[in-house]
């Protein structure tokens, strides 16, 4: 109950900080696709779900479609998408591109205004949460970097965990 609650509130939370800076809105848009399944792409309106530009070549287009259909076409180039693959192309966005532990930090705190300290992240890699990717830099050193939307999404877990030991 108490988790649904919060969810019905997300999208106004969500569309205020959008208002305020698009692109912490975009990252809270984003970071919705990983909480529930059923509303994750619900934005606005129940009956109508946004699944981002069309992005044919230069077309940005939005899309949108009702929670049954299985493909979009777009309005402006016709082109026909499916949803799973839609779906797909967001789930690999709201990752984000790979990272330095500190970095990461950063930019979530910047992006999506989560404060996560150097304790906790360290903890996660610990615990096994966070999977690296490893880059090798110039000097030949490999460096372990990490997908800002995956630390997003275990910053979540934690929080909910948190709340629900809490209450
Ligand atoms: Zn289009």
């Amino acid at each position: 109950m108490m988790l649904q609650a919060w969810l019905s509130q997300l999208p106004t939370r969500a569309h205020a900080a959008a208002m305020d800076n698009p692109d912490a809105g975009q990252w809270l848009y984003m970071a919705r696709i990983w909480i529930q399944q059923a509303r994750d792409l619900v934005w606005g309106q129940e009956e109508k779900r946004v699944y981002g530009p069309c992005e044919t070549g230069p077309c940005m287009e939005p899309l949108s479609a009702g929670p049954d259909a299985v493909s979009v076409k777009c309005r402006n180039c016709k082109t026909v998408h499916n949803i799973p693959d839609l779906i797909d192309r967001l789930k690999q966005k709201a990752k984000g591109e790979p990272m330095p532990p500190r970095e990461t930090r950063e930019f979530l705190q910047k992006e999506a205004r989560v404060f996560i300290v150097k304790k906790d992240f360290e903890n996660w890699v610990q615990l096994g949460k966070l999977d690296p990717v490893i880059r090798v830099d110039g000097t030949g050193k490999e460096r372990k970097m990490y997908y800002p939307g995956d630390v997003l999404k275990v910053f979540q877990e934690m929080r909910d965990r948190r709340r629900v030991k809490a209450s």
